[in-house]
């Protein structure tokens, strides 16, 4: 098992599914990121088989070390696993422990989080836009609203000293780059090879507008859908690369990045 020492700055993807399809048919892993800072473990969207994914990582990846979970938004690629990742950061809910961050409708209109595991960590704490929040050593900010069809916001958080953001879902929309300034590492969620204004998702070109905007120092795409896995993203990824001179790499399952 993984001994996370205090000093290890780290994010691992424990997958780069995005929507259905390739979710359903598992081409990629759908277990969200874990990210480690100065000793406190966050969950970012544990969706389907995060918890299997947690098990099977090299090093084995113990969710019992959890300090909080992150949920963006409450779509089953995000959400569908975060009931059980409760019970696994609460020791089965024997220690109430951790902090869950997700947004209002995660809780009230068909929930995806059950009353049950509601009660199990130490409090629920509701994301809006804008606003900050803190869970042991790991500090984030939330994004402007994202334009997607359930409530939805980014992150912004440093690790070591390096400024991150991610750009979960959403559509492409005026602002979205100014809401992510001053960024050294870009992770975004790519769904789409080609633009469909009609889906409220990015494409490879809305993401490429973004890191021209953005300028940061590297860029990491991520949450492939199945236009996007035929175009192999570490080709479009070199592409990008090449087109705006900065680095852009496509996340795989299990990569880790440290800081
Ligand atoms: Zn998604
Ligand atoms: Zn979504």
């Amino acid at each position: 098992m993984l001994k996370i020492a205090k000093q290890d700055n780290f994010i691992k993807f424990l997958g780069t599914a995005g929507a259905r399809f390739v979710m359903i048919k598992q081409l990629r892993a759908s277990g969200g990121i874990w990210i480690s800072c100065r000793g406190t473990n966050v969950l970012l969207d544990p969706g389907p088989g995060s918890i299997v994914r947690c098990s099977s990582a090299r090093p084995r990846l113990d969710p019992s070390l959890l300090d909080g979970i992150i949920l963006t938004h409450r779509h089953l690629d995000h959400a569908n696993d975060i009931n059980v990742m409760i019970e696994a950061m609460t020791e089965g809910g024997f220690k109430k422990r951790g902090i869950v961050f997700c947004p209002q409708d995660a809780l009230f209109e068909d929930p995806v989080i059950l009353k049950h595991a509601r009660n199990l960590p130490q409090e629920i704490r509701v994301l809006k836009e804008k606003s900050k929040y803190k869970v042991g050593n790991f500090s984030f900010r939330t994004s402007i609203k994202h334009v997607h069809p359930a409530y939805t916001v980014g992150l912004r958080f440093k690790l070591g000293n390096s400024n991150i953001s991610l750009i979960t879902d959403t559509k492409y929309f005026d602002g979205l780059a100014d809401a992510y300034k001053k960024t050294d590492t870009l992770i975004i969620s790519v769904v789409f090879f080609e633009p469909r204004p009609t889906v409220d998702h990015l494409s490879l070109a809305e993401a490429g507008e973004l890191i021209r905007q953005i300028k940061p120092k590297r860029a990491i795409l991520t949450h492939f859908g199945m236009t996007m896995l035929k175009a192999r993203p570490h080709i479009q990824a070199e592409i990008l690369t090449q087109k705006l001179k900065v680095e852009v790499l496509a996340a795989y399952d299990g990569m880790t990045l440290h800081f």
